[in-house]
């Protein structure tokens, strides 16, 4: 899995604590002269002024200090991990480390709570970075990419019964027009190389797709974001939770769309869903065509990225 999001860089003084994530071990430093544990990685000691500091491995056994929940991406690659729980820890030594709390729902997590280190693993080079949760939480799991557990990331739509509805029954078909829209569907990831697939395919790469260093400075999204037909065209992988199914039919066509929007952005690496509710549905010469409002988002999102008024034909 590609990721877009800006990586820690080490420098000469901090490289250990970066190696000692990579190895799942978690070091920092500690004044020779007067014991005092540091936190950021610095070349003297800010208790003593004495420029003698030795690397140590801690348990990160830590408490929650203080945290909040951030609700909208600082910056668009991070819209998968949202809502974000943005913490202050302080490790059992006694230094301060703002992290990130994972594998917690918010009504579980509590200032002055005990917590572990996760060594969560963010890109296939191995990088990891330094998060942290409860006691009792299974960090392993995790440990691996995004620290997202699946069980976060549902693979099937909700199991919904499904209505049976004739194609030429106009009083239910009719029955089936609702403002109301259907649970949500599955979720999907768009990621990186998912986007340069389709700009390969389609032969848009334009750059606000393409390039994230130039996305990065230039784009008024402050990165790559994905092509409103790439998550158009995915929309045959998240399966819509309708409710119904027409039967009596020899063909279905999808005979195109009333109205296709693209509201909001989907950036790079965010999960997506979609809803939908059956519009209209009226009987022409041919069969019956059913026009299905079809929305999709960026998980979190209340604005749509994408609004397809399909047009289906039972005949
Ligand atoms: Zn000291």
């Amino acid at each position: 899995m590609s990721n877009n999001k800006p990586m820690p860089v080490p420098t000469e003084i901090s490289a250990p604590f970066w190696e000692g994530l990579k190895a799942q071990r978690l070091l920092i430093q500690q004044c020779n002269a007067c014991e005092h544990w540091v936190f950021y990685p610095r070349r003297h000691c800010p208790q003593c002024l004495a420029h003698d500091l030795s690397w140590r491995e801690v348990s990160g056994g830590a408490t929650l200090y203080s945290f909040t929940v951030a609700r909208i991406a600082t910056l668009p690659d991070f819209a998968d991990e949202m809502p974000q729980k943005l913490a202050v820890i302080e490790l059992d030594e006694g230094v301060r480390i703002n992290t990130t709390l994972v594998g917690l729902e918010e009504d579980q997590i509590r200032i002055g709570m005990r917590l572990k280190p996760v060594f969560a693993e963010v890109d296939a080079k191995g990088t990891r970075l330094l998060r942290f949760t409860g006691p009792d939480q299974d960090s392993s799991a995790l440990q691996r990419y995004n620290g997202t557990p699946q069980a976060q990331m549902p693979e099937q739509g909700e199991a919904a019964s499904v209505r049976l509805v004739a194609m030429d029954d106009d009083v239910a078909l009719q029955s089936l027009v609702s403002e109301t829209f259907s649970p949500w569907s599955n979720q999907i990831v768009i990621d990186q190389a998912l986007i340069d697939a389709f700009a390969a395919l389609s032969g848009d790469d334009y750059w606000i797709h393409t390039d994230p260093q130039r996305a990065r400075k230039d784009s008024p999204f402050g990165g790559t974001i994905a092509h409103g037909a790439l998550v158009q065209v995915l929309q045959s992988r998240l399966k819509l939770a309708l409710g119904y199914e027409i039967t009596g039919f020899s063909t279905m066509v999808n005979y195109g769309s009333d109205r296709l929007r693209f509201p909001a952005p989907v950036p790079a690496g965010s999960r997506v869903h979609a809803r939908a509710r059956v519009k209209q549905v009226a009987r022409v010469k041919r069969g019956t065509q059913l026009t299905l409002e079809v929305n999709t988002h960026v998980v979190g999102s209340d604005r749509p990225s994408v609004i397809n008024d399909l047009v289906i034909l039972y005949m």
